[in-house]
C-alpha cells in the first residue's frame, strides 16, 4: 500500500486556428462585442498590445461571458475521494474519473495521508492501520462476492467485475482517484476565488494551487486577477475570514504593475 500527494498535470487549452492561445479567442470575443470589425477582420491588428487592452477591458468590466470561450483540460492523480468529491460539485465543468467499478484496486491501492495526521506518529499508525484492513476486507469481498456468482452460474470474467461494484462500498475516502477535467476560463475564476482560499481544505486548496500555477504559465493576462478575493481586493468571507490574505503570485503583480 502506497501513500500518494495531489499532482496536477496541464494536458491541454484552446489553440486559435493559427496555434494562438487562449488570450487571443478570448480577444477576439471581446473586440466582437464592442468594435466594428466582422469575423473575417476580426485578427487584423490583435497583437499583444491589442489582445491585452480587449481582456484589461472585459476584467474591468466584469463581462465575463467572453472568458468562456477558452478551456483548460488539467489531469489530477494522488487525490482522494473526498477531494474528487468537492471538485465534481463544480457544475460548469468537464469530468472523467477512474472507475472503481471497472478499475480492480488489487495491487494498486493507494491512499492520501492528511498531513497532520502524517505528522504524529501514533495517529499515522492507526490511520495506516485502518486502511490497510480495509484494503484487506476489500480483497476479500471481492473474492467472496466473485466465487458467490461463478455458484449462481455467472462466467469468471462478468463474476469478477460485479464483485468490484459492491465490494468498492468498503474502500475508505482516502482512497486515491484520477480524474481529468476541463474548465472554461471564466468557471476557472470561480473555481480559484472559492477554492485557493485560506478557507478552503487543505487537499483542493493544493489542487487549485497548482492549477492556478500551470494557467498562469499559460495565459498570466486573463488569470491576472485570479485566486480567492482578498488577492486583489476586500474578503468575501465575512466574519469567517481568516484574516490572513494571500498574496498574489510574482507574475499576477508583473501584469497588474504593468497594465
Ligand atoms: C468554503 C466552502 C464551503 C462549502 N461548504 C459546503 C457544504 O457545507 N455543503 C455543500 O453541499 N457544499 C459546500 N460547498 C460547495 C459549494 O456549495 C458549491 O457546490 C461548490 O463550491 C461549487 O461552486 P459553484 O456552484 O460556484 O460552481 P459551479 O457549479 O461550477 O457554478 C459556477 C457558477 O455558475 C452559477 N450557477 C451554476 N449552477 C447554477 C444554478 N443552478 N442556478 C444559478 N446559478 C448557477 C453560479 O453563479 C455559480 O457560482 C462549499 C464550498 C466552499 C468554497
Amino acid at each position: 500500500m502506497e501513500t500518494v500527494k495531489p499532482s496536477v498535470k496541464l494536458l491541454g487549452f484552446s489553440r486559435g486556428i493559427n496555434g494562438e492561445g487562449p488570450e487571443y479567442l478570448v480577444a477576439c470575443a471581446g473586440k466582437l462585442c464592442y468594435s466594428k470589425s466582422d469575423i473575417q477582420t476580426l485578427s487584423d491588428n490583435l497583437d499583444e498590445i491589442a489582445i491585452k487592452k480587449f481582456i484589461n477591458k472585459l476584467l474591468d468590466l466584469g463581462h465575463e461571458s467572453p472568458l468562456e470561450h477558452a478551456s483548460f483540460t488539467f489531469g489530477i492523480e494522488g487525490i482522494s475521494r473526498s477531494c474528487s468529491h468537492q471538485i465534481v460539485r463544480h457544475r460548469i465543468a468537464s469530468f472523467s474519473q477512474q472507475s472503481q467499478r471497472y478499475v480492480d484496486l488489487n495491487n494498486s491501492f493507494k491512499v492520501i495521508i492528511p498531513p497532520e495526521i502524517d505528522n504524529v506518529d501514533s495517529l499515522k499508525k492507526i490511520y495506516m492501520d485502518s486502511m490497510l484492513n480495509d484494503y484487506k476486507a476489500y480483497i476479500e469481498a471481492v473474492d467472496i462476492l466473485k466465487c458467490e456468482y461463478i455458484k449462481n452460474g455467472m462466467n469468471e470474467n462478468n463474476a469478477h467485475k460485479k464483485a468490484l461494484e459492491d465490494a468498492r462500498f468498503m474502500l475508505p475516502n482516502a482512497c486515491e482517484t484520477k480524474i481529468i477535467m476541463t474548465m472554461n476560463v471564466r468557471s476557472l475564476l470561480n473555481f480559484f476565488r472559492e477554492r485557493c482560499c485560506n478557507r478552503a481544505q487543505w487537499e483542493i486548496r493544493g489542487v487549485a494551487n497548482q492549477m492556478l500555477d500551470l494557467c498562469l504559465e499559460i495565459s498570466p493576462i486573463l488569470f491576472q486577477n485570479a485566486g480567492p478575493s482578498c488577492v486583489f481586493g476586500k474578503c468575501s468571507e465575512g466574519s469567517m475570514s481568516c484574516k490572513n490574505p494571500v498574496k498574489a503570485k510574482v507574475k499576477q503583480l508583473e501584469v497588474k504593475n504593468d497594465r
